[in-house]
C-alpha cells in the first residue's frame, strides 16, 4: 500500500506475535480431520462460564447433544470464557452438573473446573491463547488483519462524521484509519507500548451477497461483511467471532447451533473461514425461547421472572428429567408428540431429530403443558419406580417424606400402585413435590398431626355414628373381592334407608336418604377427610381395619 514501507507484514508479525512457535499447518495436524462416517454430526455447546443453564440454553445443548447421538457423531463441551464480566466462580462446575442432571452426556470437554477429556482440547477457551496467536499472526502476515490503535474517542469521533454525512456507520473502508498505517508506523507504536486491538481487514463488499444455507432457516442473503471488526483485544483475549472460527474448526465442528442474536455476525464468520482457507461448517440458528405471560402476551422467557426458567426449579419440584426430555423433544420437533402417541413403547432415543422441522419463530415455553407431560409419564411408570424416584426426591427435599416412604416401603409401593400398570392408569402426580399432597391420610403420622382434619367437610345430616360401627363390625371384611365389598355397601345402604341404585333413588328421591353412592362418599370422608380419593376398595384395603376403626372413632368424635 505504501511503496516507502520498508516492513513486510511479516516483520509486523513478529513483533506483535514473537513468541509464536507454530504454524497452522502444525494444528491441522494436532487436530486432524475426524474419522466419522459420512453424515456423522459433530456438534458442541458452548455456553459462558455463568454457572447455570437455563431453559433456553438446555433446549440448545439437547438438540446439539440429540443430533450427534442420531448420526454416530461427536458432542462436546466448550466452554466460551473469554468475557470475564460473564464468569462466575465454579462457573464451570455449575453447567456440568446441570447436564449432567439432565443425564446430557458429552463425548469430549470439560468434566470438572479443571479436567478435560477428548483429544481435540483445550475445551476451555482462556486456555487457547497460544493457538489463536498462531491464527492472529497468519491473519497478519497475509495481509488479512491489523493492529489498530484508536481510543475510544477515534473511534467516537469517525461516529460522528458517519453520522453527520448520513453514512453507514462502523469501522470500515476509507473510515477505518489504521488501516492506512504503514508497517513502520505499527511497529514502531508497538515498540512504543501503545495498546492496540487486531481487527480483521475486510475485502467483503456491502454490495454484494453471501448466502447462508441455515439447517432451520434455509437460504439466507445476507451483505457481505465489509466492517474491520475487532479479533482480539487489546488484553489479547480473542472475540467471541474468532475463537468461534478457529475453535469450531480444529474441533472438527460440523454443525453450529446458536441462538439467533448470531445471526447477522454469519458474514463476517464467513469471510474469516474463507481468509483462513477453511471451509465453514453447517449453521442452525435456533429461536428464542417465549412464554405467554400474564398479560397474553408473548415475551422472551426470563431467568429473573420465571422460576421455570432455571433448571434447578425441575430437579427441586422433582419433575422427572425424562419428562423434561419428552417436553424439549416436542418443543424442539413438533411432529414428536404424535410419534410418541403413536409408539408408547418406543423412547426418545428411537425418534431422529430434524433440523427442517425446529421453529425459526421461536419455541413457545408453557409449563403446564410439561407438567402434564409429566403426569402422563409418571402415571405409566410402574409403582416399584414411582417409590424409589419419590424416595430419591425426597431424600434431598423432604425429610417428613422421606422418613414414611423408609418406614413403610411396601406400604407406599402398594399406593402408588391403587389404579396403575392397566390401560388408562390414574394421574395423580406432575412431579414427585406432588405425592405427599395426594397421598398423606394413608399415614397416621399426617393424619393425626393435622389438628382439625375433618373441619372443611360438610356434615351431611344422615352422617351418622351407628353406620360406621356397624359397617367395621357387621360388614367389612378385608378378604371380601371388590364385588362383594360393594354388594354389603349396597345392603349397608340398604338397611339405613338409602336406596341401593342411583337409579331407584333418581326416580324417587323423597324415598330415601340417599342412594349407596352417599354411604361409600360418607365412609370415604370418615376414613380421609376427603369426599375424592382413589379408589375407596383399594384404600379401606391398604389401611387396614386397625386404621379404618382408629379414623370412624376420631371422626365420631367430629361428629357427635
Ligand atoms: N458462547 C456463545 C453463547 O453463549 C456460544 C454461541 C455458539 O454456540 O457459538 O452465546
Ligand atoms: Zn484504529
Amino acid at each position: 500500500m505504501n511503496g516507502r514501507d520498508l516492513m513486510t507484514n511479516k516483520d509486523l508479525a513478529n513483533v506483535m506475535y514473537p513468541n509464536v512457535t507454530k504454524t497452522i499447518e502444525d494444528y491441522e495436524k494436532i487436530y486432524p480431520e475426524r474419522n466419522l462416517k459420512e453424515g456423522a454430526i459433530v456438534s458442541r455447546f458452548a455456553p459462558s462460564p455463568t454457572g447455570f443453564v437455563h431453559m433456553g440454553s438446555l433446549l440448545t445443548a439437547f438438540i446439539e447433544s440429540k443430533m450427534p447421538k442420531d448420526t454416530d457423531g461427536v458432542f462436546f463441551l466448550r466452554i466460551e470464557d473469554t468475557d470475564q464480566k460473564r464468569s462466575v466462580e465454579n462457573g464451570i462446575q455449575g453447567i456440568i452438573d446441570d447436564l449432567r442432571n439432565f443425564d446430557i452426556t458429552i463425548d469430549e470437554g470439560a468434566i470438572s473446573e479443571t479436567e478435560e477429556k477428548g483429544s481435540y482440547g483445550p475445551y476451555i477457551q482462556s486456555k487457547r491463547i497460544d493457538i489463536y496467536n498462531t491464527f492472529a499472526k497468519f491473519l497478519v502476515e497475509n495481509d488479512y488483519a491489523y493492529p489498530c490503535f484508536c481510543s475510544s474517542e477515534d473511534i467516537e469521533e469517525i461516529r460522528e462524521r458517519q453520522e453527520a454525512n448520513k453514512e453507514r456507520i462502523g469501522y470500515y473502508g476509507k473510515h477505518a484509519k489504521c488501516r492506512f498505517l504503514t508497517n513502520e508506523e505499527r511497529i514502531e507504536k508497538i515498540n512504543n507500548g501503545e495498546p492496540y486491538v487486531l481487527r480483521i481487514k475486510s475485502t467483503g463488499d456491502f454490495n454484494k451477497k453471501v448466502t447462508v444455507n441455515d439447517c432451520v432457516r434455509g437460504k439466507i442473503d445476507f451483505p457481505e461483511n465489509d466492517i474491520d471488526h475487532v479479533l482480539i483485544k487489546s488484553d489479547g483475549i480473542p472475540v467471541y467471532h474468532f475463537a468461534h472460527v478457529v475453535d469450531d474448526h480444529l474441533m472438527r465442528t460440523t454443525h453450529v447451533l446458536r441462538g439467533e442474536e448470531w445471526m447477522p455476525s454469519t458474514p463476517l464468520h464467513i469471510e474469516l473461514f474463507r481468509k483462513f482457507g477453511f471451509k465453514a461448517p453447517r449453521y442452525a440458528h435456533l429461536g428464542l425461547v417465549m412464554k405467554i405471560d400474564e398479560t397474553g402476551s408473548r415475551r422472551k422467557l426470563s431467568k429473573r421472572k420465571d422460576p421455570e426458567a432455571a433448571v434447578s426449579y425441575y430437579h427441586e419440584k422433582g419433575i422427572p428429567i425424562e419428562a423434561v426430555k419428552l417436553y424439549l423433544t416436542t418443543i424442539a420437533n413438533s411432529n414428536f408428540e404424535s410419534w410418541y402417541d403413536a409408539n408408547k413403547d418406543k423412547t426418545i432415543d428411537d425418534f431422529k431429530l430434524d433440523f427442517k422441522k425446529i421453529s425459526a419463530s421461536g419455541t413457545l415455553f408453557d409449563i403446564d403443558k410439561l407438567l402434564n407431560i409429566s403426569k402422563n409419564y409418571i402415571s405409566r411408570l410402574k409403582a416399584t419406580s414411582v417409590y424409589e424416584s419419590s424416595l430419591k426426591w425426597a431424600s434431598e427435599f423432604d425429610q417428613e417424606l422421606y422418613d414414611l416412604l423408609t418406614k413403610y416401603k411396601d406400604y407406599c409401593i402398594n399406593i402408588f400402585n391403587i389404579e396403575r400398570e392397566q390401560k388408562k392408569p390414574r394421574k395423580d402426580y406432575s412431579c414427585y413435590s406432588d405425592i405427599k399432597k395426594e397421598i398423606w391420610y394413608m399415614f397416621d403420622e399426617l393424619f393425626e398431626k393435622e389438628q382439625s382434619v375433618y373441619q372443611n367437610i360438610e356434615v351431611k345430616d344422615y352422617y351418622n355414628v351407628e353406620i360406621l360401627n356397624d359397617y367395621i363390625n357387621n360388614y367389612y371384611d378385608e378378604n371380601d373381592t371388590k364385588d362383594e365389598w360393594y354388594n354389603k355397601i349396597k345392603s349397608l345402604a340398604g338397611k339405613y334407608g338409602f336406596a341401593e341404585e342411583v337409579k331407584q333413588y333418581k326416580e324417587n328421591p323423597e324415598q330415601y336418604l340417599g342412594h349407596v353412592g352417599d354411604v361409600c362418599e360418607f365412609i370415604r370422608v370418615a376414613t380421609t377427610s376427603l369426599t375424592m380419593t382413589p379408589d375407596l376398595y383399594e384404600i379401606l384395603k391398604l389401611l387396614g381395619v386397625e386404621r379404618i376403626r382408629n379414623r370412624f372413632s376420631k371422626f365420631s368424635g367430629y361428629i357427635k
